[in-house]
């Protein structure tokens, strides 16, 4: 087995100034084309509801352990999970959980289950502290469970009746008396791990050597195929509007990052990968610097994968940009790392998502697609006009991870 270090920077999709200390040691083989493969035979399991449910169910059992209130989850808590979580108080109330990161380092099958390994880091207040944690949690579910919907990515009812949560005592719900804390039904956890926890944020100021720039880029077997089911069901899918698309959120991305300005960026993210983007933004803000990636441009845009489940399709393109990239201080405008005169040549894998009901060619402008008001929108991803959530791909691709192009599998 190769061993590969993967670099805490890696779901942010920056460069230089990221954090750079190796946390993780990961056998190099792809978990997500695992776990793809594992539930080939059901249509419905999606990687994008799975990725949003790890967040949810991460955020709800830190809230719900320190309001001392973890047995409403019981119905997601297997083997030892209950008892490890009960020794892991923070000392008061949770709030605040962030997720930055979220990664699938591990998926195995036993006994008709699949076994995934997550690797999390989060930023969290407790009684009025704040805390950075790694940890690594393992989840269980039957495989031939009844995959989740994305409306339902994020609820805790009963996973077999939908009886709210709080029905199941003792691994039984009171309701359809199913023994739901196990993983029959659902996911469940089976071990949280706090691997590190510090009072202090990672390390923002570090320059590191761009890595992985020169390679080829890794094309998916099927890509070709894909895109051509992908026209089959949207013959107005356009090459064109799609890049213009992946210009413009780069674009608006880019200049909202340098100011800090996380509305700026809620238009063109999912949920999950908002929640990193704010992780980084309040850690800059914390920290009084500002990462400024001047200028910045894509040079180039290559095609690498198309992926497609029962709720979405997903593309991911290979983009090679360049900008000034420097961190300023706010106390007086002083450069702390990063270069002002040298433009900084990179690529990082770029994936969109959109349902798989939506149709036609990409949008360009900057308008609510519901409404058509300019795009203003709460920070949960509804528009402040119409209150509809247009973040979820339901309307049009969004963006969903940037992976570099060291960590990148395909
Ligand atoms: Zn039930
Ligand atoms: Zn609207």
């Amino acid at each position: 087995m190769i061993i590969i270090v993967v670099i805490a920077a890696m779901q942010k999709g920056k460069g230089p100034a990221m954090p750079t200390q190796p946390i993780f040691e990961e056998r190099h083989s792809p978990p997500r084309r695992r776990i793809r493969e594992l539930f080939g035979a059901d249509t419905y399991f999606s990687l994008v509801v799975f990725d949003d449910f790890v967040v949810a169910i991460y955020t709800e059992i830190r809230t719900r352990l320190g309001e001392n209130q973890l047995p409403r989850m019981a119905a997601y808590l297997a083997d030892h999970a209950p008892s490890q979580l009960q020794g892991q108080s923070l000392g008061g109330p949770v709030t605040n959980v962030i997720v930055g990161a979220a990664r699938l380092v591990d998926i195995q099958e036993s006994n008709g289950s699949a076994i995934a390994t997550i690797e999390i880091e989060s930023n969290l207040q407790a009684a009025g502290q704040g805390w950075y944690l790694r940890e690594q949690w393992v989840l269980r579910r039957s495989l031939s469970a009844k995959s989740r919907s994305p409306e339902k990515a994020r609820s805790f009812d009963c996973p077999s009746c939908g009886a709210p949560q709080g029905s199941v005592v003792g691994g039984r719900c009171n309701h359809c008396g199913q023994a739901v804390g196990n993983g029959a039904f659902d996911w469940a956890v089976v071990s949280a791990q706090i691997v590190e926890r510090e009072q202090r944020g990672p390390m923002l100021t570090g320059n590191t050597v761009e890595q992985g720039t020169d390679r080829p880029t890794i094309v998916d077997a099927e890509l070709n195929g894909r895109f051509a089911d992908l026209r089959q069901r949207d013959p107005s899918f356009d090459d064109n509007a799609f890049q213009g698309r992946v210009n413009l959120v780069f674009t608006e991305f880019q200049t909202a990052w340098a100011v800090r300005d996380l509305a700026k960026m809620r238009p063109w993210f999912t949920d999950a990968f908002f929640g990193v983007q704010k992780y980084w933004v309040d850690e800059y803000l914390r920290q009084h610097l500002r990462n400024v990636t001047e200028n910045a441009r894509i040079l180039r845009l290559e095609w690498a994968r198309i992926e497609s489940d029962g709720y979405f399709d997903a593309i991911t393109v290979r983009i090679f940009a360049t900008s000034l990239d420097y961190t300023l201080r706010d106390q007086d405008n002083q450069i702390v790392s990063g270069n002002r005169s040298n433009e900084r040549v990179y690529s990082e894998y770029w994936t969109f998502i959109r349902g798989r009901d939506a149709k036609g060619p990409a949008r360009v402008d900057k308008n609510c697609p519901k409404c058509g008001a300019p795009l203003d929108l709460e920070m949960a991803g509804t528009c402040k006009y119409c209150r509809t959530h247009i973040t979820t791909g339901t309307f049009d691709w969004v963006l969903s991870r940037i992976e570099q192009d060291d960590v990148y599998e395909g």
